[in-house]
């Protein structure tokens, strides 16, 4: 593959390369295993001594490839798939967090992540300090404890529309020695590189934009391969102590750049089996490969949606990174100057019923659990995915309980915008 493609060409050609006569769409494994020719091979797969495949809960060709096209739009050094976006946050942390340990996060993340850390994974003893991510740099820091492992937060949030300052966080993380993971998620790579402003992880619900078509739920692990974990082996003995269920390897001296994405395959893989299948992952990539398309059309159909919600009189308030009036705006155009993504977050004026009056009232835009589709949808998290949160919780993540998440899809513009016209107009008859 040559280098330095740009990114609409990796979405297209990334990943599979076929060799002469091999064929030319990426194939279906649909195997769970994997045949060699005599135990002495094999038994070097299990030490981890030679790579290759052989059971796919741990690795499968057809999901590497597409991990292999995710991490070159990244700009990483190694990837995986996961069986759903919870899987990939849920690794992203336990593979370097244990019982006792602490990790700071941004206030504004998605429900499920939210619930994630701050119920199931404190069940496991990991504790989260949810933070807002708008607070200067010395205000984050009173959050750091000696235990604290990583941070974690989301490029633009969901559903709030929260815009991170990426490198405001990469460089707290870094002063205090641990790795910041970014949920890259809602702007993809085409939009913003995180990377590039620092992140060392990059995780995604694959099941979003990049899948695009609501066909097929997964996720996905981006290492970056610039963290130093052996600047810090105190702090991450999982890394860089001896794993004794391979023989007493060191990750991070034997895989060096990719001991992150070896160790969470290794031994959350083997552990937790939370493995992408073969099938979704092929749809993964034909998502992928119209992704650049996409992105464009869904930033100018938002910024079109957001412009018209921002003049209707009924219209209390709209955050959308790409309004000048956002207070995002001036990250949005540092961090992402192509645009920033499709969902923009506003409340009508009213109440709850108003609200709820106007999303009834839609007949193209549909009512879903989703977002980030082809298709346009709306949601209101208060009643739907934020519904276990209190109206407390729901303004702490950046969530107010009028907040309509409005996901404009890559229709012509003249439909949504009289969709919402009309279903506006219902909602105060
Ligand atoms: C949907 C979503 C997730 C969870 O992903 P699933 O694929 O639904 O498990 C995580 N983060 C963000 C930002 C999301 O939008």
């Amino acid at each position: 593959m040559k280098k330095n493609l740009k990114p609409g060409t990796l979405c297209v050609q990334g990943g599979w390369q076929p060799k002469n006569g091999e064929p030319r769409m990426l194939p279906i494994y649909q195997s769970t295993t994997f045949k060699y020719e005599n135990s002495e091979q094999m038994a070097k797969l299990f030490d981890l001594e030679a790579s290759g495949y052989f059971y796919t809960r741990l690795q499968n060709p057809t999901n590497d490839t597409v991990a292999e096209k995710i991490c070159q739009l990244e700009g990483g050094v190694a990837a995986m798939l996961t069986a759903s976006g919870q899987a990939a946050s849920f690794f992203s942390i336990f593979n370097i967090c244990s019982a006792g340990d602490h990790v700071v996060s941004s206030a504004a993340l998605y429900g499920g992540t939210s619930n994630l850390f701050t119920v199931t994974l404190k069940k496991m003893g990991i504790d989260f300090t949810l933070v807002d991510p708008d607070l200067p740099a010395e205000e984050l820091a009173k959050a750091f404890r000696d235990n604290t492992k990583a941070v974690f937060a989301e490029t633009i949030s969901n559903p709030s529309g929260v815009i991170l300052d990426i490198e405001k966080f990469a460089s707290l993380a870094h002063r205090h020695g641990v790795p910041l993971i970014v949920d890259n998620t809602f702007a993809t790579p085409v939009n913003c590189r995180p990377f590039e402003f620092g992140a060392d992880i990059v995780i995604h619900s694959t099941t979003k934009y990049m899948d695009g078509h609501a066909a097929a739920v997964g996720g996905c692990i981006v290492d970056s391969g610039n963290f130093d974990w052996m600047a810090h082996p105190e702090k991450f003995p999982g890394l860089c102590t001896p794993d004794d269920s391979y023989h007493g390897i060191v990750y991070a001296e034997k895989f060096g750049k990719g001991a992150y994405i070896t160790k969470a395959t290794a031994q959350l893989m083997r552990d937790l089996g939370s493995i992408q299948s073969p099938q979704n992952a092929f749809l993964l990539n034909l998502g992928l490969e119209t992704l650049h398309l996409r992105m464009k059309k869904h930033c100018e159909n938002a910024q079109a949606v957001a412009e018209y919600l921002e003049q209707n009189e009924h219209v209390a308030w709209v955050n959308y990174g790409g309004l000048k009036s956002s207070k995002y705006h001036a990250l949005a155009q540092k961090y992402m100057p192509n645009g920033t993504c499709g969902v923009i977050a506003f409340g009508l004026k009213g109440d709850r019923e108003t609200a709820i009056r106007f999303m009834d009232s839609l007949k193209l835009v549909s009512i879903v659990t989703h977002v980030a589709d082809a298709r346009s949808c709306v949601l209101h998290p208060a009643s739907h995915t934020h519904r276990q949160l209190n109206d407390q919780q729901l303004r702490e993540a950046g969530v107010s309980p009028d907040l309509i998440r409005f996901s404009v899809g890559i229709e012509e513009l003249p439909d949504i915008l009289a969709d919402v016209e009309q279903a506006i107009q219902k909602a105060y008859c």
